[in-house]
């Protein structure tokens, strides 16, 4: 008997799933976090694909969101698990097949023989608390300085309000992203081959 991550990918028809698991931790350093969102995004596809949905580019990873998020409405969320009812798919079968990040370790330890080592808790969230709390911050200090400016002889200004975004781009594809659409959509992909 394999781990929850051997049965699910045996009983939905994916056989080189944990093992694509292990090769995206060791090659391309993916966190538990990720492999859990990749994992359950491909058990998510693998069973609207079985009930015969034509799955469009990023439309799993946008249902597994409306799912799983907290950020989404109940509105949203239990639009979209009507929308996969009413395409024959069983949401709460899929949603028991889910797994976690310990899952994802387990696996990675103890059926693959991967040393996991400590994980570092950085995730989309945390760098989104990060480099928010920062522009926040820096934001402040700016609108203090110019408005401490605008009090001086020389320059002439009313109330200021200062604004940071954060453009990000990825050097392996030349891709720019603001910092927010970034984060929200799980990096660039642009060094994943599916
Ligand atoms: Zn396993
Ligand atoms: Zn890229």
């Amino acid at each position: 008997m394999g781990c929850k991550i051997e049965t699910v990918c045996a009983s939905r028809g994916m056989p080189t799933l944990p093992d694509r698991l292990v090769d995206r931790r060791v090659d391309a350093g993916d966190s538990l976090r990720d492999l859990e969102r990749f994992f359950n995004r491909e058990v998510l596809a693998a069973a609207m694909r079985d009930a015969g949905m034509e799955l469009l580019e990023g439309e799993a990873e946008n249902v597994h969101r409306l799912l799983t998020d907290e950020d989404v409405s109940d509105a949203a969320r239990t639009e979209a698990r009507d929308r996969l009812r009413r395409a024959g798919v069983d949401v709460d079968a899929v949603r028991d097949d889910f797994v976690t990040y310990g899952t994802v370790r387990t696996h990675l330890r103890e059926c693959a023989g991967v040393e996991t080592g400590r994980e570092s808790s950085v995730d989309a969230a945390s760098v989104r608390d990060t480099a928010f709390g920062l522009f926040g911050r820096a934001e402040a200090i700016t609108e203090r300085e110019v408005s401490r400016l605008a009090e001086t002889e020389s320059f002439d200004a009313g109330d200021v309000t200062v604004s940071l975004t954060a453009r990000v781009t990825c050097e392996t594809c030349g891709e720019e992203y603001g910092l927010l659409r970034l984060l929200d959509r799980g990096g660039c992909g642009c060094r994943r081959e599916d």
